[in-house]
């Protein structure tokens, strides 16, 4: 069957590999599930991938099959697997698998203190972006058919929910936490998810991103009822002092010197959801003291994420679900950009490195699901 893969660390070595079908029966204990794939989205991952900036191949092969934002329909499944998997079933499974962490042995691997991550179609094993791929039930979870066309978009959703629920989950240090007011840095597809994310969890929504209003990201904002700003027209203590202090900031702008200032602005205690890679060697200046001293004062924190336990991928669901339910038609503008089939690939890295407008570019493998 055809994958299309790269030569890790040689440049804009995509290719089409031709590489055997799995069968159910490569994952011991009959806790396989062979899955058909149908949608694969790319992101900044795959496209560092691509530039050979990072990625490595499984040990024996010269080569990795790309793609981790999965989306697929079940075909066989083994005899351990839970009923909640059948064939027909639409699934998503996750990316990260365990290490020799403690943490991946209860299955928190995104938690994991390995230096080497073991990730699906970005580190050390083969990803998504191929016909089949058969993977053990602990890491495939179950969408409802009402997901069908919005499915491909729970891989990256789960960042965002990781982010969320986490910040939920330590702030009940505080006993009585009643959140109003969200801030989220960035209006790509993470920062989108985000604020669908904030909103279904009943927050006051601004968004702060770099593009001038409007055009198709901020109105996406304001479908979701939140208030979009540039960060051309207002500095965030601007616009802090204008919708009043954050108890959540998340970003997911990329740009890490505004991480600093989102620090200053976060209202007492408040959390920062750190989510962007930031690969480079940036430095900033920042009003060292000022942010020191608020977050004593204030009782803040500043936590950072890496997606997602088999809880975000829960919640990510359920959030999907609401999100057809409360936005109807929201989720489905965010899938821009198709691209028909595996022999696409050179579209598809030529829309990820070079559409400006597209949110989300994904490949549709074997026609619509
Ligand atoms: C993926 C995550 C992965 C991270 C780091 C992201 O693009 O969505 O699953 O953990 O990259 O490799
Ligand atoms: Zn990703």
């Amino acid at each position: 069957m055809k994958a299309v893969a790269v030569t890790p660390g040689k440049r804009n070595s995509i290719h089409l590999e031709e590489i055997p079908k799995p069968s159910v029966d490569d994952v011991p204990g009959g806790k396989g599930v062979l899955v058909q794939v149908l949608r694969v989205g790319v992101d900044g991952t795959d496209k560092e991938i691509s530039d050979a900036e990072y990625g490595a191949a499984p040990p024996g092969d010269d080569f990795l099959v790309i793609g981790h934002e999965n989306f697929g329909r079940v075909v066989q499944v083994g005899s351990s697997v839970p009923d909640t998997i059948r064939p027909g079933t639409y699934v998503v499974a996750s990316v990260r698998r365990p290490g020799s962490s403690i943490y991946g042995r209860i299955g928190l691997q995104d938690f994991t203190t390995d230096n080497v991550y073991c990730e699906r179609g970005i580190n050390l094993l083969h990803g998504y972006l191929t016909e089949y791929y058969v993977e053990d039930s602990d890491y495939v979870f179950p969408l409802p058919e009402t997901l069908r066309d919005v499915g491909v978009l729970l891989e990256p959703t789960t960042v965002a929910e990781k982010g969320i629920n986490h910040a939920y989950e330590i702030q009940r240090r505080l006993k009585v936490w009643q959140p109003r007011k969200a801030l989220i840095l960035g209006s790509g597809t993470i920062g989108l998810l985000m604020a669908l994310a904030a909103r279904l969890r009943g927050l006051e929504l601004t968004v702060a991103s770099l593009p001038k209003p409007p055009y198709r990201n901020s109105e996406l904002i304001e479908q979701l009822g939140g208030v979009y700003a540039s960060t051309q027209d207002a500095s965030l203590a601007e616009l802090s002092a204008e919708r009043g202090a954050f108890d959540l900031i998340m970003d997911a702008t990329g740009f890490s010197p505004i991480i600093w200032e989102a620090a200053e602005v976060l209202g007492k205690n408040g959390v920062l959801v750190l989510s962007s890679i930031t690969g480079g060697d940036r430095k900033a200046e920042i009003n060292s003291d000022a942010v020191n001293q608020s977050f004593v004062l204030g009782n803040k924190v500043m936590v950072g994420t890496v997606n997602a336990s088999p809880a975000d991928f829960r919640s990510g669901v359920d959030d999907l679900i609401k999100a057809q339910a409360l936005f109807p038609g929201w989720l489905d503008q965010l899938l821009t950009t198709p691209i028909s089939g595996l022999d696409g690939y050179a579209e598809m890295i030529r829309a990820l490195t070079e559409d400006r407008d597209a949110i989300k570019v994904y490949v549709e493998v074997n026609g619509s699901p």
